[in-house]
């Protein structure tokens, strides 16, 4: 590891510690914690300190146990945003259960496991995340709208972009937190921003992506603005994706790489995007794990919405790259920001190394848009689409045994039965679109 018990007790003490957040992630993405004084550090560092699961809603609620949590001393941080005197830390968590055994239902033991597999095989995984989100106005009573500073007209006027003051100071609070920021860009949206990480170690980089989404949360609201990491905030423009470039290394080298292909891509390669689109409908209740998430994956806004791979087709479901000197890497875009990072990336993984293995061939490469494609095109080429909607990705999930293998039959049922239920409380309502369509005319 990177810090011993000793090394944690100088820094807090040298910082000026008060508090110490434990962090964890539930097993639908949300982020959550709960703050010890400094003197407890020691305790918390013994791995003594205890959250009751029961009152959980993503935990086992039948269990009446309590789980205890293991602080991962390597991801000791202190966190920039919170005051400068008596400064907050924290610590990011595994979850261990009264027996002294893992809680197999913790995302981050899920990604631990697949981490440890593929490295049983030689591998190691490393991915770059792109992360795009909106940043919108505040009401008068502080309450997040979905107005953007940059409404037209008002970007010639205003000579201060709030949008760009505040991506910045993100940014530099990231690199202070010992992030390294590849970019950061302006999206195509009004209010859309995107930044993107470099290609590092995935489990490094989920506990990152959960800490990125706090800071950017934490900055925006401190530049009088709201950041939404909802997928599809505005019908009308480009949704937020979370788009994942992979790669895996063997002995030092990329394993995708491959100078005699077309493409530059190994064997390996076309298998590992072989398994992910084979196993794409199956996942995606988790890579897309909202109502609102399959609003984004509509034809017209750059998301994907078809299961195909290109090279040069900026809206597949899997681009590679077709530059012989970049790095190799397999870019899956249908992942949105508010899925929950251990899960995508250990799915992804599992998925990847089954289609190696499995020596599955990838299907042809999708060469023109597909909006030039008929439905009859589509069917011929064999080119299916992601599930629609949250129900029907749940099916799907249901239809694909191989998830359940990976992801654990108890952690599934709990997933699912989350999820149904977001649906369900959906489908009760009413939306404005079925007034406007049905009301005048039925
Ligand atoms: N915002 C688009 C999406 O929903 C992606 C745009 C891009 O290619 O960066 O995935
Ligand atoms: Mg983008
Ligand atoms: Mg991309």
């Amino acid at each position: 590891g990177k810090y011993t018990r000793e090394d944690i007790l100088r820094m807090a003490e040298e910082e000026d510690v008060e508090f110490i957040r434990l962090q964890f992630t539930d097993m639908f993405g949300t982020m959550k914690n709960i703050a010890i004084p400094f003197g407890k550090l020691e305790k918390a560092m013994d791995n003594e300190c205890v959250i009751d699961a029961s009152s959980m809603e993503s935990f086992y609620r039948n269990e009446e146990e309590d789980m205890y949590l293991h602080p991962d001393l390597d991801t000791f941080c202190i966190l920039p945003w919170r005051p400068q005197q008596g400064k907050v830390a924290r610590f990011i968590c595994d979850i261990y259960k009264a027996d002294g055994t893992p809680y197999k239902e913790s995302p981050r033991y899920i990604l631990q496991e697949a981490v440890k597999k593929a490295k049983e095989k030689g591998y190691t995984f490393k991915v770059n995340p792109e992360c795009e989100f909106f940043l919108f106005h505040t009401d008068d009573n502080g309450a997040p709208t979905t107005l953007t500073h940059e409404r037209a007209g008002f970007m010639d006027l205003s000579p201060v972009d709030l949008g760009e003051n505040a991506r910045r100071d993100i940014v530099l609070t990231l690199e202070e937190m010992g992030y390294e920021v590849a970019s950061s860009h302006h999206e195509i949206a009004p209010g859309q921003h995107e930044i993107d990480f470099t290609m590092s170690d995935v489990m490094e980089t989920a506990d990152k992506l959960m800490t990125f989404k706090v800071a950017v949360r934490t900055i925006a609201k401190r530049h009088g603005l709201h950041a939404t990491f909802m997928p599809k905030p505005k019908a009308e423009v480009n949704g937020s994706g979370m788009h994942i470039n992979m790669a895996l290394y063997q002995d030092g080298k990329n394993v995708f790489e491959d100078p005699a292909d077309r493409l530059g891509l190994s064997r390996e390669a076309y298998g590992f995007l072989a398994g992910i689109m084979e196993h794409i409908r199956g996942m995606t209740a988790v890579f897309n794990p909202l109502v609102n998430s399959y609003k984004r994956l509509v034809p017209g806004f750059e998301a994907p919405s078809d299961v195909t791979w290109s090279a040069t087709q900026r809206t597949a479901l899997v681009k590679v790259c077709r530059g012989m000197k970049e790095e190799k890497t397999i870019e899956l875009r249908s992942p949105d920001p508010s899925a929950n990072p251990y899960l995508v990336f250990a799915l992804c993984l599992e998925a990847g190394i089954h289609g190696m293995e499995q020596g599955m061939e990838a299907p042809a490469e999708l060469v023109k848009s597909i909006r030039e494609l008929s439905e009859e095109e589509k069917k011929e080429q064999g080119i299916q689409a992601l599930p629609e909607n949250l129900s029907v990705a749940l099916f799907e999930m249901e239809q694909d045994p191989w998830v359940e293998e990976t992801l654990g039959a108890s952690f599934l049922e709990h997933y699912k039965k989350g999820k149904r239920k977001e649906w369900k409380s959906y489908m009760k309502q009413v939306s404005e679109w079925e007034l406007a369509q049905y009301l005048y005319q039925i």
